[in-house]
């Protein structure tokens, strides 16, 4: 039966607010928090509203876990390494814990919600205070009131199975021009290397005029870009009986007005016509776009249950460059998935050589316990594993150049953002095209839309100069 998604109850959010309003009056409660936030850009903003909760608590922000009262790691669990980072990273703060003993740790987010995960950090850290997954992140709030009330540990992971989507809480944005917002929640897809449907949970849209309303609060605000949220954006819709699917609600988003929209992730399987339409129509919607192709072989596609092949793939990517002959495109590529021979390898290669995209983030396939492809016979070894990974990016680096090189003399749109962190002269933002663009300039552009000639192709950014007598 198809399951309707809901909202979390507004007695329940009620219930979480009391919970903050408690802990801010209480004596001895910690005094600053740090957050350590592992992953995508999901786990990003779930940690600004793990920080609107502290703030409303009244802890304020350490510069520093060695100085915070109260640490807490939101994690990832998509790559093997991810995992051993965070529990590398957790496991360093019990040494802090000796000389702090008034420290409190926490740990949340999708590694919590893997089988077995809560029961091994009882068991093997017992300086970690605090641990709860991703369907109760709003929960946050009780759960930290009892570890502070009871003085002991607060374990708290709960399945999926409410089919409902947070409202309201508290947020912290950290960057005052550009806002993420999530328009939907989980996967349904089950590719077979991939954990987060079972961490995540299924397909739950919030509803549009949550959603709009939230884009408009923002655009009065003064943000000038914003990210769409979710694992799977063009499945959006499906779960509600509204009718606004996601070619709709962008549709509706790119009126609120906002200069810049952007979304991610797209599934090439479900990315539509429609859609293309839309992005190629719209007046603020970026001609950019993530389309993460992982294999470039057919059977190993079907392996992986991405539900297309590469010829459908390459399609899409025609039809969207004859929409949107600009558009840059990003992917996310996997080598060495189980029983990935040469030939399937050079498959990839050549799919990476004929879409030409703007960068790519390429993965050693990483096993995780509990999909069907870390059961796969042929796990392939280590060391092809790092020559076919450094092949493929010698590639994508070289169609890198050749594609930066090309907009070398073109006027960019640079959202102006912070300076440069190699050199506090330039200042830094990104192009329409999410690229990252270095000028000289000064910090009173910082949130101003300019246009920049681009003057250098560096590696993975531009250069440029600011066109002088321009207006933002
Ligand atoms: S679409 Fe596939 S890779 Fe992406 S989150 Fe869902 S299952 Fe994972």
């Amino acid at each position: 039966m198809k399951r309707m998604t809901a909202e979390i109850p507004q007695e329940t959010i009620q219930a979480e607010q009391e919970s903050m309003a408690r802990v801010r009056e209480m004596d001895g409660r910690p005094a600053s928090y740090f957050i350590v936030t592992y992953g995508c850009q999901m786990n990003v903003h779930d940690s600004e509203s793990l920080e609107g909760m502290l703030q409303q608590m009244g802890l304020t922000g350490a510069a520093d876990r060695t100085c915070a009262d109260f640490v807490i790691f939101n994690t990832c669990c998509v790559r093997d390494n991810a995992e051993r980072r965070a529990l590398g990273n957790v496991t360093w703060l019990k040494e802090l814990k000796k000389t702090n003993p008034q420290l409190r740790v926490a740990v949340c987010g999708c590694m919590i919600q893997e089988p077995g995960m809560a029961e091994q950090i009882l068991r093997t850290y017992p300086f970690v205070d605090l641990a709860f997954g991703t369907h109760n992140l709003y929960h946050f709030p009780t759960l930290f009131e009892q570890m502070l009330i009871r003085q002991r540990r607060v374990i708290e992971v709960v399945p999926d199975d409410l089919g409902s989507v947070p409202e309201d809480l508290p947020i912290v944005r950290s960057n005052p021009y550009q806002a993420y917002i999530t328009i939907m929640y989980g996967c349904n897809n089950f590719c077979s290397y991939c954990i987060v449907p079972s961490v995540r949970g299924r397909e739950r849209s919030r509803e549009s005029s949550r959603i709009l309303a939230e884009a408009e609060a923002l655009r009065r605000d003064g943000v000038r870009e914003i990210m769409l949220l979710g694992q799977n954006v063009n499945s959006y819709g499906l779960d509600r009986e509204d009718g606004m699917r996601f070619p709709q609600l962008l549709e509706a988003i790119d009126k609120v007005g906002i200069e810049r929209i952007r979304f991610m992730t797209s599934h090439p399987k479900d990315l539509s016509t429609d859609l293309m339409d839309v992005m190629a129509a719209g007046s603020h919607i970026c001609p950019q776009l993530h389309l993460p192709v992982q294999h470039g072989n057919n059977r190993i596609l079907k392996s992986m249950n991405r539900r297309y092949t590469r010829e459908q793939y390459l399609e899409k990517v025609a039809m969207l460059r004859e929409r949107i002959p600009n558009i840059s495109l990003s992917t996310d590529v996997i080598v060495a998935y189980p029983g990935e021979t040469e030939a399937e390898f050079e498959d990839t290669c050549s799919l990476v050589e004929q879409v030409r995209y703007d960068s790519a983030f390429t993965f050693i396939y990483s096993p995780r316990t509990g999909t069907p492809a870390a059961i796969m016979p042929d796990q392939i070894d280590p060391e092809t594993a790092s020559r076919r990974i450094q092949q493929l990016i010698a590639i994508q680096k070289q169609i890198t150049a050749e594609n930066f090189a090309k907009y070398v003399g073109q006027v960019h749109h640079v959202l102006v953002d912070a300076p440069s962190r190699r050199d506090p002269s330039q200042m830094s933002g990104k192009n329409e095209y999410n690229i990252t663009v270095n000028f000289d300039g000064s910090p009173d552009m910082i949130g101003q839309i300019l246009p920049i000639r681009i003057t250098e192709a560096k590696e993975t950014t531009l250069k440029g100069t600011l066109v002088e007598d321009s207006h933002d």
